[in-house]
């Protein structure tokens, strides 16, 4: 079974066919990208920063062929596979289960994340970030969460930790976190409360582990982070809708398929079990 839904965040689709006693059903978070050209097919144009009217204009350059790829490949090589595969989630629910040899199996829940190109044309408009290709006399142009440039996927130092040392993040990992629905990393604590501006530098990290988190200012991922998977199950399969936290609880480590008696017992089988 396949079941897909557009979510808030993202667009997610839940896989049980890959469910057997070894292997778990599939959860992959979904977002696309897409060009952004020059008005009417020219070679060079201009466009906002961030988008707005109002804000100043950026030279930019139709993309090629070439250029597109290239910028794909970097992209998707370092935030698709910073976000896919990393978190497993504990299925405690009598949900997807399967049956071989007469005996049940429940599986747990992969989470994948995949970021694909999107045409305008084709259709699919949600959760869609778009990408001006800078032309090489500007060195800078306002980007957000969902309209990028062509030079953020470089690599640049954000603050120092306690030590003096550089704390380095490429900004597209850390906003591909927040399209996914996550906020700052110190957000909830005294020096940024929820109703304060959650973009105040303080939010992104007091302490140096975190500041090192890819929500804060650097690259590091945290079991937090599961959250967007976490919430796309509540919504996928009606189950936990008060997501407590042993509620799609998420680990760090594959975890195979239980049979029952592993379920009643609570056991997280971290390496492959004996099956018959
Ligand atoms: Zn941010």
């Amino acid at each position: 079974m396949k079941l897909g839904m557009s979510l808030p965040q993202s667009d997610a689709e839940l896989n049980t066919d890959t469910c057997d006693p070894f292997n778990n059903a599939e959860l992959t978070l979904k977002l696309g990208f897409r060009q952004v050209n020059p008005a009417a097919g020219a070679a060079e144009g201009t466009y906002h920063d961030y988008g707005r009217a109002t804000a100043p204009n950026r030279k930019i350059v139709k993309w090629t062929v070439g250029s597109w790829n290239l910028w794909r490949k970097n992209f998707v090589d370092t935030a698709a596979r910073f976000w896919n595969g990393k978190f497993w989630l504990s299925n405690n629910f009598p949900v997807y289960e399967i049956e071989k040899n007469g005996i049940k199996y429940r599986p747990n829940i992969w989470c994948l994340f995949k970021i694909e190109d999107r045409d305008i044309a084709l259709g699919g408009h949600h959760h869609v970030i778009d990408v001006v290709r800078l032309h090489k006399s500007e060195t800078w142009f306002g980007s957000h969460s969902k309209l990028y440039d062509s030079l953020d996927t470089n690599s640049v130092q954000k603050d120092t930790d306690s030590k003096g040392k550089a704390i380095m993040q490429r900004a597209h990992v850390h906003e591909v976190g927040h399209l996914l629905g996550l906020g700052h990393v110190d957000i909830g604590k005294a020096h940024c409360p929820p109703g304060g501006d959650t973009n105040a530098s303080n939010c992104y990290g007091v302490a140096d582990v975190d500041k090192y988190s890819v929500m804060g200012q650097g690259m590091q991922l945290r079991l937090s982070h599961a959250m967007p998977w976490r919430k796309a199950m509540v919504a996928l399969s009606g189950k936990g809708n008060a997501l407590t936290a042993t509620d799609w609880e998420a680990k760090t480590q594959r975890i195979y398929p239980r049979i029952p008696a592993e379920v009643a017992s609570n056991a997280m089988l971290t390496h492959r079990p004996l099956r018959k």
